[in-house]
């Protein structure tokens, strides 16, 4: 999406190929958190993340200046005590508040935490209604979807002569046999009991979890990061992401289940992203953990090349 409408809004006529149809239920941004959080991802992340991660929030509140940025906030409970000072010298961009100033911002987690590390910069989407708004845009800026068109990057060099960008994520494996699936597994749960404005991320011993509010009472629980390319969420997985939400506010416990579910992300073994070069194909692939977080600055790099020439030797890869 994002790469069609860069390319639309700099005045290419671009037309857009998707094999799902607008629901797009069958990628893996369907399963997403959607946290644009380049600060908390440098935990466990390479410096190219932060810096794509930086411009894209710039990107995000560029063309969609509705996209909320309200931060997102780090809290532990004693036992993670190291683990939460080792994530806060990890990371920068934050401020430290005491139980006080963490009621503030987040009353539902009034005496829940003795402290906290508040990222202030960054922000959130909800997939699965930033990706038709993102449509609606491309729309507007004169590009043309198709919804259930599956093609093959030759099969779209050969209609349109044209240069070809090839995002099928996961499902570009004939052109990119690196490419690897990671499990993503996920919970959504519904309650009026507990409200936040942020994700809160909880320091975890195995994995970084968080809960993401969302419209109509909604929380979305996430992620494991399992090397596995099946789908389904194991009984281990779905226990350690609802007990990471009661830890964070019992009442959690009285949410109702509303989905659970799983997506592979696309990644390289180096788990970064990459844009390869072929003449008039383009790829953009292995986004990983932060496909919602990189695609904006990713995009702004292709049309860089294709408009300018330009090349960045991080992220492109030139046949
Ligand atoms: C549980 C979970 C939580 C996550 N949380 C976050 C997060 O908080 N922040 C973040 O930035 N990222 C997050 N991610 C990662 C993010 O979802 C991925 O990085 C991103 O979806 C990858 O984008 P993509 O466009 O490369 O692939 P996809 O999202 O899989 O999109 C590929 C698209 O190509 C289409 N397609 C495939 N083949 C064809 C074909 N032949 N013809 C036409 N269309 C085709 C598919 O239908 C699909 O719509 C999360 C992932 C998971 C699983």
């Amino acid at each position: 999406m994002w790469q069609a409408l860069a390319f639309a809004r700099a005045g290419y006529r671009v037309t857009l190929h998707e094999r799902d149809d607008g629901d797009l239920t069958t990628g893996t941004s369907h399963w997403a958190g959607g946290m644009l959080a380049p600060y908390c991802e440098a935990e466990a992340s390479e410096p190219l993340i932060t810096r794509l991660g930086l411009r894209s929030l710039a990107l995000w509140r560029e063309a969609l200046p509705e996209t909320p940025f309200k931060g997102s906030l780090v809290v532990a409970h004693s036992r993670d005590r190291n683990d939460y000072e080792r994530f806060a010298r990890m990371t920068s961009g934050h401020q430290r508040l005491d139980a006080q100033a963490l009621a503030k911002l987040e009353p539902s987690l009034d005496s829940r935490f003795r402290d906290g590390l508040f990222f202030a910069d960054e922000g959130h989407v909800e997939p699965r209604r930033v990706l038709p708004q993102l449509h609606d845009k491309l729309v507007r800026a004169g590009g043309d979807i198709r919804f259930r068109s599956s093609v093959t990057p030759d099969e779209c060099a050969r209609e349109s002569g044209s240069i070809v960008i090839d995002c099928r994520g996961l499902f570009a494996r004939d052109a990119l046999p690196q490419l690897r699936g990671v499990k993503g597994e996920m919970v959504i749960v519904e309650t009026s009991e507990v409200s936040l404005s942020r994700p809160v991320r909880l320091i975890h011993p195995r994995w970084p979890l968080y809960i993401i509010p969302r419209d109509d009472n909604q929380f979305m629980i996430g992620a494991t990061t399992v090397e596995r390319e099946d789908s389904g969420v194991s009984v281990r997985s779905a226990l350690e992401l609802l007990s990471a939400a009661y830890a964070v506010h019992p009442a959690f416990a009285e949410a109702r289940i509303v989905e659970i579910g799983s997506g592979l992300r696309p990644a390289f073994p180096d788990n970064l992203p990459r844009i390869s070069i072929d003449k008039q194909r383009l790829s953009v692939n292995g986004l990983y953990r932060h496909g919602f977080l990189l695609a904006p600055a990713l995009a702004e790099l292709t049309l860089g090349y294709v408009a300018r020439g330009e090349i960045d030797n991080e992220v492109m890869q030139c046949a």
